[in-house]
């Protein structure tokens, strides 16, 4: 009974209004129906609280820089639509910008904020594109309750999902009615979850990112709720960045009160997370260093946090998590999604016994190339490691061809291994660096 609630967790859009006469409504679908089912269903919310809570209670348990590999499916009707692999390298950029606080903006934050901010410790790697052209419009039915999940599966016009256990897919499409930015599934499986709220199945998990707010810069413009006036806003990747917080687990900075669907404070809400302040309701797509909608003017007390990836602001004003936002993401690789960081492949072939690659020179001491007949190839990820393991280099094959350039020049002499990866399979080859 709780599937609709589970299915628009974390869906994020923007309503616009026209801000100068009414009050916008401007909010996330989270808040509709997070009260209503709460109606419905006595208690819900304080389960779904509860769970949260749960997650927030996980500790950290080490320093480790953890890896996603991530999948992008780019599903396209409109020749727009079928965006190039440089703006897919942008977007990994920007994610492993923030969340490393490597983003040329994060010295931007506020002094107030500086003690609480910090490295997520997490990184993403390419491990495959999907190209799927398609005739099907993907579409949120906010009325009826229904995201645009066709995207993710062929029978629905849209890419089917790679291991959602072991890689972070986002698909990305014209989502239509021009007011969906992106969405994603919170992590499933939390103790405490009302038994009734199970999880959407494991093949639509994900994130979903309009095809037009899939890149580093730009800018975007949305139609409103019904169709209610129009905003145009910078886009910066921040979307992507946003999502992939929801999927790690986190809530919206402003806690998704009630009131705040109505573009009002709703100081009862909170986000559960300790070092976030308090804050009432979004940024609405602004950064006003003056707003302070949970202010109560005692000392210590600060202002909305406009800079949190989890808040709706500028994208060119975000920047930062948390410590404890970055606690609880972590919280959920290291359990709930677990799955991404400790990556197992049920089988390894040695390159030289299969006459699908072909890797020299080798020793080499500058450039090492990989090459293949195969047809596919954009769904082979090539990656160097060495002898600890260690990720060296990684790239998508097939994005220049069938022949895959990788420079090896500066790296310490010495054995690496050579591996490529499609999915459950892996290749191996060792590589001698002179
Ligand atoms: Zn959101």
């Amino acid at each position: 009974m709780f599937r609709v609630f589970v299915t628009l967790l974390v869906v994020c859009f923007l309503t616009v209004g026209h801000a100068q006469e009414l009050p916008a409504p401007k909010g996330c679908g989270y808040d509709h129906y997070v009260h209503s089912l709460n109606r419905q269903y006595p208690g819900f919310k304080a389960a779904a609280d509860d769970v949260f809570r749960q997650v927030q209670l996980r500790s950290p348990q080490s320093d480790e820089i953890y890896t996603i590999p991530v999948v992008v499916h780019i599903v396209w009707g409109e020749e727009k639509d079928n965006l190039p692999d440089s703006l897919i390298q942008q977007v990994l950029d920007v994610l492993n910008e923030d969340y490393r606080r490597l983003n040329a903006d994060a010295d931007l934050i506020r002094d107030t904020f500086l003690s609480v901010v910090g490295d997520p410790g997490i990184e993403f790697e390419l491990a495959g594109v999907e190209r799927v052209q398609t005739d099907t419009t993907f579409e949120l039915n906010l009325f009826g309750g229904s995201l645009p999940d066709n995207v993710k599966t062929s029978l629905g016009g849209g890419s089917d999902a790679w291991d959602t256990e072991k890689y972070l897919n986002i698909w990305v499409c014209n989502i239509e009615g021009g007011s969906l930015l992106g969405y994603a599934y919170p992590p499933a499986g939390l103790e405490n979850w009302p038994e009734e709220a199970a999880a959407p199945s494991p093949e639509l998990d994900g994130v979903v990112i309009h095809s037009e707010v899939f890149r580093r810069t730009g800018t975007y413009t949305a139609s409103g709720l019904l169709g209610l006036g129009e905003q145009t806003i910078p886009v910066r990747g921040r979307t992507v960045t946003h999502e992939v917080g929801h999927y790690l687990g986190l809530r919206h900075i402003w806690g998704d009160g009630l009131l705040s669907i109505l573009g009002l404070p709703d100081c009862s809400a909170d986000d559960g997370v300790e070092d976030t302040p308090n804050q009432g309701a979004s940024s609405q797509f602004a950064c006003d260093p003056e707003q302070n909608t949970c202010g109560d003017n005692e000392e210590g007390d600060m202002p909305d946090m406009f800079e949190n990836f989890m808040d709706y602001s500028s994208e060119d004003c975000l920047n930062s998590f948390t410590n404890n936002q970055i606690a609880i993401m972590r919280g959920v690789l290291e359990n709930q999604r677990n799955g991404l960081i400790n990556d197992v492949a049920t089988s390894i072939v040695p390159i030289d016994h299969t006459n699908d690659f072909h890797v020299y020179p080798n020793p080499t001491s500058d450039q090492l190339y990989v090459e293949s007949t195969l047809t596919d190839l954009d769904q082979y990820q090539v990656r160097l490691v060495d002898m600890q393991g260690r990720l060296v280099k990684s790239t998508v094959f097939g994005q220049n061809g069938t022949r895959q350039e990788i420079n090896v020049n500066g790296l310490p002499a010495g054995l690496y291994g050579l591996m490529i990866r499609q999915k459950d399979n892996q290749y191996f080859q060792k590589v001698m660096i002179r």
